[in-house]
């Protein structure tokens, strides 16, 4: 039996949120032995994502944990301003911590809902023995950001931005095995943690970067993308409504 991939998904409401995870949802369908840790940045679960995930077919655990407001990014802010999906990332943790146990072979990735995974990505994290890590394309101001690899190590980064981090790799370009992370019971997201530096607030103080194990044909492919969704313009929508006869929800 295959070590279970437990994929780790932040979400929020919006109208293109049902977009969004249908599209992931379907893309995780293609892979074999995967649990889906969907959390909602939610005072509650929403029936829009339950009703989701129950036709989806998948195996899944559906969770919710609300920013606090001082942390919550503003319509107004520009998206960098405050972190994003950290308590929902961390959450996942607390009930992998509470629900997984020794027996349990797997690994953890933390995949947000608007990123473009191809199935192959999956394949290589599968047999993670402590971090894997790959190139993510469209990110850090590059085409892609990803490890340099020689003889088969990782011996540094392809990076531009803040290139002092100890872990120059985005959210999407790394996976943990489930029983490093149960070993090291405090291992979590700093919410309090610099712009840039919350991926290394998680994997600092589990790895070293010489022992991280290039994936993804010594990370020279991309399979996956950092994208992001245009947010989808309904100002005609206000229109309609003062006339009574908005979009029916
Ligand atoms: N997210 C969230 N709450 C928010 C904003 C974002 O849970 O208030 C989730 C979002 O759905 C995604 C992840 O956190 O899965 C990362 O957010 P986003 O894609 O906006 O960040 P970026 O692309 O800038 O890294
Ligand atoms: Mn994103």
């Amino acid at each position: 039996n295959m070590p279970v991939i437990y994929v780790v998904t932040p979400t929020h409401t919006r109208p293109h949120q049902r977009a969004e995870l249908t599209r992931l949802s379907q893309t995780l369908l293609l892979v074999p032995a995967l649990h889906w840790i969907l959390v909602e940045d939610a005072a509650e679960r929403t029936t829009l994502v339950a009703d989701l995930l129950a036709k989806s077919e998948l195996q899944y655990t559906h969770l919710h944990m609300l920013t606090p407001p001082p942390m919550k990014l503003k319509d107004s802010d520009p998206n960098w301003l405050k972190p994003r999906g950290v308590e929902q990332r961390n959450e996942a943790l607390r009930w992998l911590r509470e629900n997984r146990s020794a027996k349990d072979q797997g690994v953890v990735y933390f995949a947000d809902d608007d990123n473009t995974y191809s199935i192959n990505i999956f394949k290589e994290m599968r047999n993670t023995q402590k971090v894997s890590v790959w190139p993510v394309g469209l990110v850090g101001g590059l085409r892609y950001e990803g490890p340099l690899v020689t003889g088969g190590k990782v011996v540094g980064f392809h990076t531009a931005w803040k290139t002092h981090r100890p872990f120059p790799i985005d959210m999407a370009g790394f996976a943990v095995s489930l029983q490093l992370l149960l070993s090291h019971p405090k291992a979590q997201f700093d919410l309090t943690a610099e712009r840039g530096f919350l991926e290394s607030s998680l994997l600092a103080p589990l790895v070293a970067v010489e022992e991280l194990e290039p994936k993804a044909d010594n990370c020279t492919k991309i399979w996956v993308w950092h994208t992001r969704t245009e947010k989808p313009k309904l100002k005609q929508e206000d229109l309609l409504e003062k006339q009574g006869k908005g979009s029916d929800p």
